[in-house]
């Protein structure tokens, strides 16, 4: 256990987050958010930074998504097996759960780096026979549940995990809590400090004396009040007896329910948005507070299609471990980086091929579209006309792939699954188009490098940052998207991409994205692939030296942790 032994002696940094994206085959994501926190892990390891991961073991996973016959999404389990890439820690610690003892145990992952350091995370079960049945299912169901199962995912992940890491003997300076679900956290340290007079509890520097607020990060990733994480007061004291009084809770996480992100936000010294655009939107929400913005970053390696990473270690050897470099990549040669798009493109129809028996063409240019189905990111706005579509096809030969889980529970995303699958029958025989089901890391991967337009559609402002089209960006997939999130700040229209307008009065209105479809992105790439090419590069040069984990996590450590005790 030397890698366990090193990480207590070395770790004084832990990020906390309800949902990790290591491997496909680890099913302890559900989205955007695991994904960007396993990118982060993955630029810890690579920068050999103090730092240890806590995340739940959700062992039934998210969502396995199979598409019925209706174009219905049928939500199955999707279990993994931890035993195969974890080890089981012998340490324990009980949280009081409805006044029951709950035994948290910890899974050791080590996530190793090339260079051959180690970031590890802890994977958080309840599944233990010392526990009651009921609590043994705590830790299956990622996001899965009602309030109440949710507010029990969340009292392991923070309480048990915070008094875990004690427990295993790490000296923890710094806690990130990245997104409101983590915010528990905060609770065994305000016990573990004086209570303050009831009279003074909303005052700031009762917390700032308790130290608490100096060693807390916490980045928001939702731009709508909606999106955050909100319990009512009578299931929490059901839930946490009075394991911190209910007078403190109010004052700290709003008097009515318990909000995750204001309990967050009263109790963390360094409070980030997770894109320029999207701090100004939470400065609007909770005025009052100092919201910093650190841009997101996806990383560069593991995003980078293995074909074009070949031809960077011709350009700049150490590209991998400091992606600054790409800002070169707008030197690479045109024909073998074109060569090398088309045989991942390729790979990719051959995919669609298998799975949906479409035949696709290579010479041909196609749109991807994969992301979380849910009514904000408007996945619909690309079918919103049909007619229109078909005709724009006739002159300028198109073609569509899309992916993506809805929530169970959310309505809107499973109603844009089903509709989806109707407009792609309905473009039969004019436009190849497919939905592919099962949207994860490794299809992920293949669009993001296969396609060769990156399209998101997103309803202004409420797209925090994406991720998705970082990813494309690194790969030469041209982005062409509405003005929002990390767009805002990675756009050079005709360079890096292009913008779809929007007009606030006139939302579902897909006349811009059309027209622009058609005079300017299809156009070029009939008639100019010179100029296509070019811009290839420049997406991956400008987008990629800038957009990475590496540069997000080091602005972490200089901005966020070190300004704060770690
Ligand atoms: C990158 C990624 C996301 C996030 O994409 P957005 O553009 O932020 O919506 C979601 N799911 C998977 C599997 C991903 O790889």
């Amino acid at each position: 256990m030397d890698v366990l032994d090193r990480a207590i002696r070395r770790a004084h940094i832990a990020y906390f987050s309800m949902e990790i994206a290591l491997q496909p085959e680890i099913h302890t994501y559900s989205g955007g958010l695991g994904v960007l926190a396993g990118d982060t892990a993955r630029s810890a390891a690579d920068l050999d930074l103090p730092m240890v991961f806590v995340t739940l073991i959700s062992r039934q996973g998210y969502v396995r998504q199979e598409i019925g016959a209706d174009h219905t999404q049928i939500s199955h389990p999707d279990p993994w097996s931890p035993q195969e890439w974890a080890k089981p820690l012998p340490h324990m610690v009980a949280v009081a759960i409805e006044g029951r003892l709950v035994w948290v145990r910890p899974w050791l992952y080590a996530l190793t780096c090339p260079l051959g350091h180690v970031a590890p995370v802890l994977l958080l079960d309840t599944d233990l026979e010392q526990n009651a049945a009921e609590d043994r299912r705590i830790t299956d169901r990622l996001y899965g549940g009602d309030a109440a199962y949710r507010l029990k995912q969340e009292v392991v992940l923070g309480i048990g995990g915070q008094l875990l890491l004690g427990a295993l003997g790490f000296s923890i300076r710094t806690y990130h809590l990245n997104e409101g679900h983590a915010a528990l956290l905060t609770l065994p340290l305000l016990r573990a400090t004086q209570r303050p007079e009831p009279q003074s509890v909303a005052s700031d520097d009762i917390y700032e004396v308790a130290g608490i607020r100096a060693r807390c990060v916490f980045t928001t990733h939702t731009p709508v009040e909606a999106g955050f994480d909100k319990f009512d007061y009578d299931l929490v004291e059901r839930v946490l007896g009075d394991y911190v009084p209910l007078d403190v809770l109010k004052a700290l996480a709003g008097s009515d329910r318990l909000n995750m992100t204001r309990l967050a936000l009263n109790l963390s010294g360094y409070v980030n948005g997770v894109a320029r655009r999207h701090a100004e939107t939470t400065r609007a929400l909770f005025p009052g507070y100092a919201i910093a913005s650190i841009t997101n970053g996806v990383h560069v390696h593991r995003w980078t299609h293995a074909e074009i990473g070949k031809l960077h270690e011709r350009m700049a050897p150490n590209w991998a471990h400091e992606p600054e470099v790409l800002a070169f990549a707008d030197t690479l040669d045109d024909q073998p980086l074109w060569e090398a798009h088309q045989r991942i493109k390729t790979a990719l129809v051959a995919r669609i091929a298998e799975t949906t028996g479409k035949p696709f063409r290579v010479d041909v240019p196609l749109i991807g579209y994969a992301r979380r189905m849910t009514a904000y990111k408007r996945p619909e706005l690309l079918f919103a006309d049909i007619d229109r579509l078909k005709e724009l096809a006739r002159r300028q030969p198109l073609q569509i792939v899309v992916a993506g889980l809805a929530h169970p529970s959310d309505r809107g995303g499973q109603d844009a699954i089903q509709a989806i699958g109707a407009h792609v029958a309905a473009l039969d025989g004019v436009i190849p188009a497919a939905f592919l089901a099962g949207y994860n890391l490794d299809l992920a991967g293949a669009l993001v490098a296969g396609c060769d337009i990156w399209l998101n559609t997103p309803l202004p402002p409420l797209e925090a940052s994406g991720t998705s089209g970082m990813k494309a960006a690194l790969n030469g997939v041209l982005n062409f998207s509405v003005l929002d999130g990390w767009w805002v700040e990675g756009c050079v229209e005709g360079v890096t991409g292009w913008s779809i307008d929007h007009d606030p009065n006139r939302p579902d209105d897909a006349g811009p994205l059309y027209n622009k479809l058609q005079d300017v992105v299809l156009p070029l790439y009939r008639d100019d692939r010179g100029r296509w090419i070019w811009m290839m590069k420049q997406s991956i040069s400008k987008i990629g030296s800038s957009f990475s984990s590496h540069r997000m996590l080091r602005r972490y450590v200089i901005e966020a942790y070190m300004r704060q005790g770690g």
